[in-house]
This record gives C-alpha cells, structure tokens and sequence, in this order.
C-alpha cells in the first residue's frame, strides 16, 4: 500500500502553475528563482491560450517545431483515427503502414540520393544514430576512423553523443571532461574557406564531419552561406569524409525551401529530421541514409549490425502526425505562406538594421534575428535577456532570446497582422529596454 501521506493529492485550492512549482522540474530552468510557469490551456493557429483566457503568439513555434499552427484540425483528425487503429507495435520483426509510407514519402523529397529511413524518438537520437552510423560504416568497412568535425557554436542535442559534437558551452559545462573529442572548426566564410579547405583535405582518420545547415540554431542563429558549405561538403567528399546534414530545425520549409540543403550542389550522406516533421504534434525523429552507408552493415557477420532502437521506434500515431503535416506542407498555400514570411521579414530587416540598439541583424528564409547592442559579455546569462522575454510576454508574445539575441521562427500560418504586431513590439523594445 502506498504511503497516502506521500500522494501528493490534487489540491483544488491551487491553482495549476502552484501545483506545478510542486512536482516538476522544468527544462533548461533554474528551479530556484523560476518565474512562474505559464498555464497553456488550448492552442488554435498560431495562438496559445492560458487559464486566464490571455492570448498568446507563439512566435518561437513552440522551440521550433510547430510549422502549422497549434491543434490542427487535420492532424488531429488523422491521429485520432490512427488512435483507433494501431497505437503501437514493436518496430524489430513487425512493421506497419505509417512508418512504410512515411520512409517512401519522405526519402524521394529530400535533398541527395537518400535511400534508408531509420526511425527514432527525438533530434538528439537522431543525431545519435547518424554518429553511430558513420563510425560504425568504418569499422565495418575495415578501416576504423575516430574522429569527427563539427562547427563551433553548433548545438545537435543533450544526449551525451550530442552534447558531443556540440559547441562547448554553458550547456554543457558540467559534463565537459567526459564527453568525446570533437574538432571544431569556424563557420566557412569568404575568407577562411581556403583555409577551411586545405585543412580539411589534410585531416587524416576522420569518420564525419556533421553540420546544421546554413544555420546554427541554438547557438545564436548564426546564418552563413550555401555556397561555402557546399566547398566544405566537397572537400569532405575528396578527403573520405562522411557529412551529416543535421536538418533538424532546419526541415520541412523553415530556411524557405523545404530542406536546407537544396540549396546545396554537394548532398549529405545522411540526413537527420525531427522538430517540424510531425508538424510539432508528436516526438518522432528520423535519420536517413544513402545506399552506400546502408550496404556497410550488410553482412553475415553479426557484429556488422546496427545495434540501435527504441522502445517507441517508428510510433505509428507520430508517422501518422508525419504524413499528415506532409499533406499540408506540400499544399501550394503553404509554400505561398512560407514565401510571404521570407518576404515581410526581408522588409523588417531594412526597416530597423541601422537601429542604434541593433547590432546584428540576419535572415534565413522564415527566420529572423537580431542581436541586441549589449556591453555584457556572457550574454546567454544577462539580465537582458530575461527583460525582453518578459517584454515580449507582456504583450502577449512568446519570444525566448538567446541572450541578446531575439528571433521569430513562426508558424508559416502566422498572418501578416500578427507579424505586424510582433514587429511593432520588437520596435519598441528596442527604445524601451
Ligand atoms: C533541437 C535540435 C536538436 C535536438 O533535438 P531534440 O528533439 O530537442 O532532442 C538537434 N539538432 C538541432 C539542429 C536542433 O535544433
């Protein structure tokens, strides 16, 4: 029998941000001088509604993964019949409909000769099955190659192997010393790319080298050009090399084509999806691969295998909530709508890029940043940045810096009042804070 002392009872008396503050330990928050979590009660378009009734735009697409909006009516219509259907079944041995249509959907849209889709939970597994893909291509091809390139600044997740080829940062400071070794190497631009180059056609036993493409999304939005990644890629491709284009923010329309590295002459050998790829309805990650990697682990030889998986590998309700955002990203409306955003923020980007206050300010198709003028080195921690999300929230705006960087990453339904307004806001933060 439990401890009936110990249930922690539902309290009728709190409220549910009280009852909250209880029980729950938040992501990426210091618990100790939290402000009060926000009670989301139901979210429709690109709104999100607490128990107060207070309207609120999500202009962050909820950490980026919301592309069409909250609630949506045909996602929901499509998981719920799958609810009734299949709501899961082991993925080793069995297989099922959503996850077969979802892989012969997504593989003939995607960037490159992708030919494999192999099913995870999130961005971080992902990115740990494309690690483990390539190191393990080597050894099963005979010739163990250990190391792995990455960008500074980049950020592919908070699972260890994640966290690993991530930028060092206060994210992952406590756990430095145990995570694996990484060279990182700058953003190409105009001019270290011959630098870049050289350097990267002299590295010897380098298994991979992975990259979130034309932008690094956590670590400041961080934009630089196709035409450098694409000599980048190339170089990796003459120096045996492996790429994994980390497409997991970046996917399903939100640089303003629907995968980043269209953009691209050179094409990625293994391509990483999560965020936007179930329209932000459910966790459901998804790492693709050329046939060439894939034959690597065929063989006799057990060991040759790729011994990875989860428990919720290839859930049906969230390749379901996949095909169904497929549907609407396809629509010619929604590339239209995608369009419009680049379009409105293009304009924005004029109106306020010699603001005093305004430090940086850059553009990848429906994402825009601006770095605020700020004397305060460790930006990330400054009291800047808890001002403006504050702000933003005031006005009915979920916008969360990064330090003093502020960013719209919306829904593409987002119409052109709402995006109005928030520029509107952003306008007068910059003379009020
Ligand atoms: C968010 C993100 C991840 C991690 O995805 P999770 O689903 O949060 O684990 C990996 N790579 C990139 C580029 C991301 O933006």
């Amino acid at each position: 029998m439990p401890d009936s002392s110990k249930l922690h009872t539902l309290d009728s008396q709190l409220n549910l941000t009280e009852r909250d503050q209880k029980v729950i330990w938040h992501p990426y928050t210091q618990m100790k001088n939290a402000l009060p979590h926000i009670p989301i009660v139901r979210g429709e378009g690109v709104y999100v509604f607490d128990e107060d009734g207070k309207r609120y735009i999500d202009a962050v697409s909820s950490w980026w993964v919301n592309i069409h909006g909250h609630s949506h009516p045909y996602i929901a219509q499509r998981v719920a019949e799958q609810l009734n259907v299949l709501e899961h079944v082991i993925f080793a041995g069995f297989t099922h409909e959503p996850a077969v249509l979802l892989a012969e959907r997504l593989l003939p849209i995607l960037p490159g000769k992708q030919d494999k889709v192999f099913y995870t939970d999130n961005g971080s597994t992902a990115v740990e099955v494309a690690l483990k893909m390539c190191l393990q291509y080597w050894d099963n091809k005979g010739t163990p190659k250990a190391k792995i390139l990455a960008f500074k600044n980049a950020y592919h997740g908070d699972t260890f192997g994640a966290m690993s080829v991530s930028g060092r940062s206060i994210f992952t400071d406590a756990f430095n010393s145990l995570l694996f070794d990484v060279e990182f190497i700058d953003l190409p631009n105009e001019n270290n790319i011959s630098h870049l180059i050289s350097h990267i056609s002299n590295l010897k036993d380098t298994a991979c080298f992975i990259f979130e493409p034309l932008i690094l999304g956590s670590g400041g939005m961080l934009m630089y050009e196709a035409k450098y990644l694409d000599q980048l890629l190339s170089a990796c491709k003459d120096a045996a090399i492996l790429t994994i284009a980390d497409e997991v923010m970046t996917g399903f329309g939100r640089t303003g084509t629907y995968f980043a590295c269209e953009k691209l002459t050179n094409k990625p050998d293994i391509i990483c999806l999560s965020k936007g790829l179930t329209g932000g309805t459910m966790p459901l990650g998804v790492t693709t691969c050329t046939k060439e990697i894939f034959e690597a682990f065929l063989s006799d030889d057990k060991l040759k295998t790729l011994y990875h998986g989860h428990s919720f590998t290839a859930n049906p309700i969230a390749c379901v909530a996949s095909l169904a955002s497929l549907d609407i990203l396809l629509k010619s409306e929604t590339l239209q709508n995608i369009k419009r955003v680049e379009a409105k923020h293009a304009v924005f980007l004029e109106e306020i890029k010699t603001h005093p206050k305004v430090k940086a300010i850059r553009q990848t198709g429906t994402i825009i940043a601006i770095e605020w003028e700020t004397d305060n080195e460790t930006s990330y921690l400054s009291n800047l940045r808890n001002l403006l999300y504050s702000y933003f929230l005031n006005k009915g705006i979920i916008l969360r810096p990064l330090g003093n960087i502020i960013y719209i990453l919306p829904p593409y339904v987002i119409s052109d009042e709402d995006l109005d307004y928030i520029y509107a806001a952003i306008k007068s933060a910059l003379e009020e804070v």
